[in-house]
């Protein structure tokens, strides 16, 4: 039979767990024929009865595994531990506590990874039905400015809610970051996707997790952990002041040949500022070049990832070793 694990991230999530559990079950018995599954709960240092309700499960129903952290360690976090967990699975999925995420269409993206030849099958929201404008406005605008900058694109819709094949899962805890942004290490490890229409239930009790604050951070971790572009921005800013510095150049210049007599220093002294903040910007714009490759090799990610291979290659995922 094969295997299937359902990874849940849990923060303060005890008010809809009951339910939560109530519902994916229904669709695991649904495909109890064919795949055995496990519900794997990461109780992300909750501070109500999260993992009391989770341990109740588990002691009544021996697929349900629980890990449970020391204190809130975010969701990424969340989802490493239990990719990590999961990955002797053949098939690892990811879906949040709160019901948004249908239990239903896990059968139907089952089915792509499986059976249709894809490596992931991943949900992509339809609408933005029920969340606050100012926060749809505000991430909309954060994958505009992401999708500009960083080579890595992310699809605005794209939903942390997906199964993958045992391959691509390997392939995500092979990046050995600290800050990890999953929706663009998602996308950076490639893979075949089926993208799957799914829109956005109410959460069914319980309240967001996310404060604007922790929204932020989420933002801008997601900018700097897949682009340098910030750091040339020196190069800006150094070409700029050469072009003050030159414009106050040539305008000294003319100034004094038309009213010789009164010697106009001002516009001297200004190039000479402007071309020495030039100076130093291409300084810290090289500087910003040898940053930048320091912090993509101390990332040390994989240089690269094989899907296929009918032969026996160095780093290959599809292993198992
Ligand atoms: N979550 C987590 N750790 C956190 C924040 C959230 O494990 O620090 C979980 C949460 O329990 C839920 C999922 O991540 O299962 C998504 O969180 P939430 O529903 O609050 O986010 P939203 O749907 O509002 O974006
Ligand atoms: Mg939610």
């Amino acid at each position: 039979m094969k295997t299937l694990a359902l990874i849940v991230p849990c923060f303060n999530e005890a008010d809809v767990l009951g339910m939560f559990y109530n519902e994916t079950k229904k669709v695991i018995d649904s495909i109890s024929g064919e795949y055995m599954t496990e519900l794997v709960f990461v109780d992300d240092g909750s501070r109500d009865d999260t993992l009391k309700i989770v341990k109740e499960l588990a002691a009544r129903d021996h697929h349900v595994k629980y890990i449970s952290f020391s204190r809130n360690f975010g969701k990424e976090a969340a989802m490493l531990a239990g990719m990590e967990y999961a990955v002797k699975a053949d098939f690892v999925g990811i879906l949040d506590a709160d019901l948004q995420h249908s239990p239903e269409i896990i059968p139907e993206m089952l089915h792509f990874v499986d059976k249709e030849g894809f490596d992931v099958a991943a949900a992509n929201r339809e609408d933005r039905e029920g969340e606050a404008k100012f926060k749809s406005f505000l991430s909309e605008s954060f994958y505009k400015v992401i999708n500009k900058v960083s080579e890595t694109k992310i699809t605005e819709s794209a939903q942390d809610f997906r199964i993958m094949k045992k391959d691509v899962v390997k392939a995500i805890i092979s990046l050995p970051e600290n800050i990890r942004f999953s929706k663009g290490i998602f996308s950076w490890v490639g893979f075949k996707v089926k993208w799957i229409g799914h829109t956005n239930r109410e959460r069914a009790a319980g309240e967001t997790k996310w404060s604007i604050t922790k929204l932020l951070k989420y933002a801008i971790d997601g900018i700097l952990s897949f682009t340098t572009t910030p750091l040339r921005f020196s190069f800006v800013l150094s070409l700029l002041c050469a072009l003050i510095a030159f414009g106050c150049f040539i305008y000294a210049v003319i100034r004094n040949i038309i009213t010789p007599v009164y010697a106009a220093v001002v516009p001297f002294i200004l190039t000479g500022m402007f071309f020495i903040a030039f100076l130093l910007f291409l300084v810290i714009g090289i500087l910003g070049e040898y940053l930048a490759r320091v912090y993509t090799e101390t990332k040390d990610r994989p240089k690269y990832i094989i899907s296929q291979t009918n032969t026996q290659v160095v780093y290959s995922f599809s292993e198992d070793d």
